[in-house]
């Protein structure tokens, strides 16, 4: 049985103190929460204290990125040790937004999990098709060529710790949900080519999130779809009760 995991990613949101309020917030909302894992995933500047904050919840940290290196020249960059010695279990990899303005490719989600994986973080490996490929038919093209380029020399062994994040290029911060049918038709999809690289046993362990405008309104509808175990989170992670009322739709 795989757990739901909900994840909050905050993007460039907040300051460190507007940080701990919102987890001060976050906290009672989620104090009874034990079916579901959480995370929430604010911008660097505030991982040291909202680790602090977060101290005897549940609730887990995680990083919108990481780099592929230990250490090194290498401005402006944060390293998996460095996220995990700041509390950071959780690493975003290759979100849309990474892809589009930043140049994450294929490529570098691959070394950015490598990297995570060897760190024994748990990474959040984005996917997910632009409309004009979802209505040039590109649909399972682009996803499955997402996941193979991520997925590159990643053994069985570590297949199952990680997380993917099926996200809509179109449904991100649009207001546009996917339907739970066109969400959970691509999460089958991603379910099957796991099966085919890794077999079933890890393929029914790797948690699917679904990403994209999901609200307390229909988050519920989406969980409720065999191949999706929760969302990543971006604008309604920033209110606490509607995070809240997410993760328990998850339950
Ligand atoms: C995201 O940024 O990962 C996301 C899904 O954003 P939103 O929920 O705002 O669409």
């Amino acid at each position: 049985m795989r757990k739901p995991f909900v994840a909050g990613n905050w993007k460039m949101h907040k300051t460190a103190a507007e940080a701990v309020a919102l987890v001060e917030e976050l906290k009672p909302l989620l104090a009874d929460t034990t079916q579901v894992e959480v995370a929430v995933c604010p911008p660097y500047t505030s991982l040291v204290a909202v680790q602090q904050a977060l101290a005897g919840s549940s609730i887990g940290l995680g990083a919108q990125n990481v780099h592929w290196e230990a250490s090194g020249a290498f401005t402006g960059e944060i390293s998996a040790e460095m996220l995990l010695t700041s509390g950071c279990k959780y690493a975003i990899i290759g979100h849309s937004e990474r892809r589009q303005y930043f140049a994450d490719t294929d490529e570098t989600v691959n070394r950015k999990l490598t990297a995570a994986l060897g760190a024994g973080m748990v990474p959040i490996v984005c996917v997910g098709e632009t409309l004009e490929q979802r209505e040039a038919g590109q649909i399972e093209a682009v996803v499955l060529g997402q996941l193979n380029g991520a997925l590159q020399g990643i053994q069985a062994k570590d297949a199952s710790r990680i997380v993917l994040a099926y996200e809509p290029v179109w449904a991100i911060g649009t207001g546009k949900t996917a339907t739970s049918a066109q969400a959970e038709e691509v999460h089958a999809l991603i379910r099957g080519r796991l099966k085919a690289l890794y077999g079933p046993e890890v393929a029914d362990a790797i948690r699917l999130q679904y990403g994209g405008s999901v609200k307390p309104d229909n988050a519920a509808e989406l969980f409720a779809q065999p191949n999706i175990d929760g969302g990543l989170i971006g604008g309604a992670a920033l209110k606490a009760e509607d995070f809240a009322a997410i993760v328990q739709a998850a339950g």
